[in-house]
């Protein structure tokens, strides 16, 4: 995919998430692009990252597997650019860890204390953020922590001394029902809200969530961060 058209593709989905974000009476410039480059060439990337740059934003790079990020990061790192941060939306396996924290700048992916501890015994002069994600919707192809269980997993990851928790993430609701769907949303704000409240977890307000498919929803939720790939790179092969 040439430069050009990616682009025009960041250019348009900004403009959509500030349409949103208006609709939804919130500031635009609260509301971020994450790219999800699983899959996607350096050379996408680059151009990606240097519209995001262009366009003011800051750039958040999204990957599913380490194994990935391990090709990704060095190459964008190599780029120098500003404001680059690379992010773990995947899940992540407590035997890739050292290799992770190496290439990740940020996992958004936590879903227990035990990977938490796991994470904050080999993080070493730096503080990881890091958000919980929620399986809000329940779905068993999902990973996540319970939402009954939210609110104990980011107190106690809130209780390790090398992680920061900063907020939230959860996919929503597998299903053409909107309704559904809001609700996968609504159900994290609502943890987010009450986290904002305890000891530790001041810091904890991100909402990533929303792609390509619920971005809008999301947003009118209350998303600080929506993760797209295919709306700006097009369908994965
Ligand atoms: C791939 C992926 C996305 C983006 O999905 P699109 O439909 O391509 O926008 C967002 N979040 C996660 C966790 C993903 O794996």
């Amino acid at each position: 995919m040439n430069t050009a058209h990616i682009y025009n593709q960041i250019q348009s989905v900004l403009e959509q998430i500030s349409n949103a974000a208006l609709a939804a009476g919130r500031r635009p410039e609260d509301v971020d692009l994450e790219l999800a480059i699983k899959t996607r060439t350096t050379e996408e990337c680059e151009a990606a990252a240097r519209a995001l740059l262009d366009l003011g934003r800051p750039v958040l790079m999204g990957q599913n597997r380490v194994q990935e990020a391990e090709v990704t990061t060095p190459f964008l790192r190599g780029l120098d650019l500003a404001n680059l941060t690379t992010t773990m939306i995947g899940p992540l396996q407590t035997n890739k860890i050292n290799k992770a924290l190496r290439v990740v700048d940020q996992i958004e992916t936590i879903d227990s204390v035990k990977l938490a501890e796991a994470i904050n015994k080999r993080v070493k002069d730096r503080r990881l953020d890091v958000m919980i994600q929620v399986n809000t919707s329940g779905e068993a192809s999902k990973s996540g922590a319970d939402p009954r269980e939210a609110i104990e997993v980011a107190k106690g990851v809130a209780g390790l001394d090398n992680l920061h928790v900063i907020g939230f993430m959860t996919i929503g609701a597998h299903t053409p029902d909107e309704v559904a769907i809001r609700k996968s949303f609504s159900d994290l704000r609502e943890i987010r809200d009450q986290a904002l409240t305890l000891p530790g977890l001041e810091d904890a307000r991100e909402l990533s969530m929303g792609m390509t498919s619920d971005f809008a929803l999301a947003i009118a939720e209350g998303a600080t961060r929506v993760r797209m790939g295919s709306a700006i790179f097009g369908a994965r092969k």
